[in-house]
């Protein structure tokens, strides 16, 4: 299981974006993290897969553990080897390179399985075969979020962290999204799930946290956060 606990993380010396935040991804599992601009949902993926010190932000206070060892203090290389990727927001692809050579930089952690996860991405994504030999930069914004989750998986993640998949995304994109982060959940990785498609994120997830100005507010399964009309239009901005 990954786990954040009581984490505290300051950007700057002063911005306090998590005040101490606690939540846990269990094997296998889906979980969504959901909340409004600048609740800190982006911060916690980045404690958890050790991207903090890029971005200036200390954790000043609890930790990040993965099978109840602290990882905290690790940099994202060694995150990656040890089964966390994170996808960020804005698809970070490289636009001048192909489709193929994308996914091989991202097969670097494990590169004795590179054949085996192409192919697992190349079966997960049909359209990223057609076009494996193009160019990057010249594919729809629903391929190139598709290439950055592949370019992830060829990592072969046990949890994969992926920050608003669906952002800018038409309605039949983002359904083609949902539904393959069911696939590479149901072949057994785990997945934190950061959304402002709420709804979209708590019909596949288990379970649901919802932050707030760097605190959890609410932390239940997702189906009774989906099903309760007080937190659908308080915490979710559904009606
Ligand atoms: P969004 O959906 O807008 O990305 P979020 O819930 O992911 O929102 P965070 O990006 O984690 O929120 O931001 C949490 C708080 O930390 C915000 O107040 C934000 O302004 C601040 N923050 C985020 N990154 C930095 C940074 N690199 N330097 C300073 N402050 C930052």
């Amino acid at each position: 299981m990954l786990a954040v606990a009581n984490l505290e993380v300051v950007y700057d010396d002063v911005v306090l974006a998590l005040r101490g935040v606690s939540l846990e991804v269990p094997d296998q599992k889906i979980v969504a993290l959901l909340g409004a601009n600048g609740a800190g949902k982006s911060t916690v993926l980045r404690a958890l897969s050790g991207l903090l010190d890029v971005h200036d932000g200390v954790i000043r206070k609890g930790g990040v553990t993965l099978d109840g060892k602290p990882v905290g203090h690790l940099r994202p290389a060694a995150m990656t080897k040890r089964g966390i990727k994170h996808v960020l927001e804005g698809r970070r692809i490289f636009k001048e390179l192909t489709v193929e050579e994308n996914l091989r930089v991202g097969a670097h952690a494990a590169p004795r399985e590179t054949k085996a996860n192409l192919t697992r991405v190349y079966d997960l994504f049909p359209r990223l075969v057609e076009r494996k030999d193009g160019t990057a930069g010249y594919l729809s914004g629903g391929e190139q979020q598709m290439l950055a989750i592949g370019r992830a998986l060829m990592s072969g993640p046990r949890y994969l962290l992926l920050d608003e998949p669906s952002l800018g995304l038409a309605p039949l994109v983002v359904a083609q999204i949902r539904d393959i982060i069911v696939e590479i959940n149901n072949q057994g990785t785990a997945v934190l799930l950061v959304e402002q498609n709420a709804t979209m994120a708590l019909q596949i997830a288990h379970h649901g946290y919802v932050m707030e100005t760097g605190r959890v507010v609410m932390d239940r399964p997702a189906a009774e956060l989906l099903a309760d009309d007080d937190v659908r239009e308080f915490y979710l901005g559904l009606h």
